[in-house]
Parts: C-alpha cells; sequence; structure tokens
C-alpha cells in the first residue's frame, strides 16, 4: 500500500471585488504617493487602513487627514516558509519581516512587509518608513515594504 505525499498542481485564482469608496480613495492616493486615514467626528480615533464607520462609536465616518510615510513599529515577525503573495499571486522568497506598523498621524496599524528580516535588527518601537514603488498603480502594494529610519 502507497500513500501520496504531496501533489503539485497550479491554479488560476482570478477574481475582482468591490473594495468600497474608502478604500477606493485611500488606494488612488497610495498611487500618489499619498496616505490618508478617515477620522471619526465622536472619539477623533484615525483609522489606518480606512474604513467606514467607526468600530467604537457606531458613527459613518468621513474627514479625511493626511498620514505620514513614516511611523512606529508596534509588532514584528519574521516569516521563514516561502508563501503565495497575496497581492502578487508569486511566490516570496523566505525569510521575509511583516510588521504592524503604526504611521505618524494615524491611531490603528496597517499590517506590511518589511525590508529588514533579522530578528536581532527589530524591536517594538523602531521608527521605520516606506519605501514606494516607482510603477505605483493604486493599490496597497504601491509600498513596496517598510524599512528601518537610520
Ligand atoms: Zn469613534
Amino acid at each position: 500500500m502507497s500513500t501520496i505525499e504531496a501533489v503539485t498542481h497550479e491554479m488560476d485564482l482570478t477574481w475582482r471585488y468591490a473594495s468600497g469608496a474608502a478604500m477606493e480613495k485611500f488606494c488612488a492616493e497610495l498611487k500618489e504617493h499619498r496616505i490618508s486615514a478617515l477620522k471619526c467626528p465622536k472619539c477623533e480615533r484615525h483609522y489606518l487602513p480606512p474604513r467606514p464607520f467607526c468600530g467604537r462609536c457606531c458613527v459613518r465616518m468621513e474627514e479625511w487627514v493626511p498620514v505620514k510615510d513614516e511611523g512606529v513599529l508596534e509588532a514584528w515577525t519574521v516569516m521563514y516558509l516561502p508563501i503565495v503573495d497575496g497581492r502578487t499571486g508569486k511566490m516570496r522568497d523566505a525569510p521575509y519581516g511583516m510588521g504592524l506598523i503604526r504611521l505618524d498621524g494615524a491611531d490603528t496599524t496597517l499590517n506590511h512587509y518589511l525590508a529588514e528580516c533579522d530578528p536581532e535588527k527589530l524591536r517594538v518601537g523602531l521608527r521605520v518608513r516606506a519605501v514606494w514603488r516607482d510603477d505605483a498603480n493604486g493599490a496597497m502594494d504601491d509600498i513596496e515594504h517598510f524599512e528601518v529610519c537610520e
């Protein structure tokens, strides 16, 4: 009796979905290398990525506020297994760093890739900045990754 250990198969999983008005505006600004958050009119928290309603106050948010492309690393991890990059559909080489980044002017964190993947060089509280792609197309990966500020 034999067992199957692995089956290699390629699948084409192309799809499109509506991201909503807030993410549409957010991504359009990314194409111009600008970042904005939505401000809650009640608690005044600045949400990034933007979402249409404040989860704390249950009110609609419509005021956009500028956010810097630099901020603080709030949490991080290093991934050692290659995975399919959800943004490109291609395998991402390992290791690579992932971080939760609170940009200056935002009260929430953005999940994104880090240029640094050496655990000895990463720590909560590090200042990081966005590295923008030259060929921006209005998507989250217009920011290639965040690098540690010197
Ligand atoms: Zn609120």
